[in-house]
């Protein structure tokens, strides 16, 4: 069983800030930012892909009212919601999650940078994405 199961299972504690049928909501123990939380459904999914559309329709559903709800209570100026999927981005627990983190100012302990890749050919780009 993975470890946000055993937290499902209620045999890990855990700070919980919403709970249904479907899906599970706990504080982050890293706390990123002061209210950091995680949704997560019930049943397991590996990763946002691997997860079936009913699952991830109520983890994002879950999301937006929790990040309205987070924001709010937290006097947070906004809010990142974020989903890592695969190791090579960054996703350490192999359990669906989405992250919800309050935003304060500039100076939180988060960094979300875009930069820019070498000069794309959109074209090659878009049929590449499309699968043509
Ligand atoms: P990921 O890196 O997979 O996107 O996010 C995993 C998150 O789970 C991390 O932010 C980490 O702090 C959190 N986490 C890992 N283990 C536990 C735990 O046992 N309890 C709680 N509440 N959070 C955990
Ligand atoms: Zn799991």
């Amino acid at each position: 069983m993975c470890i946000f199961c055993k937290i499902i299972a209620g045999e890990i504690p855990s700070k919980k800030v919403y709970e249904d049928e479907n899906v599970l909501a706990i504080l982050d123990i890293s706390q990123v930012t002061f209210g950091h939380t995680l949704v997560m459904p019930k049943k397991h999914a590996d990763n946002i892909i691997q997860a079936d559309e009913e699952t991830v329709k109520n983890c994002i559903s879950a999301a937006k009212k929790l990040a309205a709800q987070i924001t709010a209570n937290t006097g947070a100026a906004g809010c990142n919601i974020l989903n890592n999927c695969g190791e090579a981005a960054g996703q350490t627990v192999n359990h669906l999650h989405f992250h919800i983190i309050p935003r304060y100012s500039d100076n939180d302990s988060i960094v979300i940078k875009f930069g820019e890749s070498e000069k794309q050919d959109l074209d090659k780009v878009l049929k590449t994405v499309r699968g043509e």
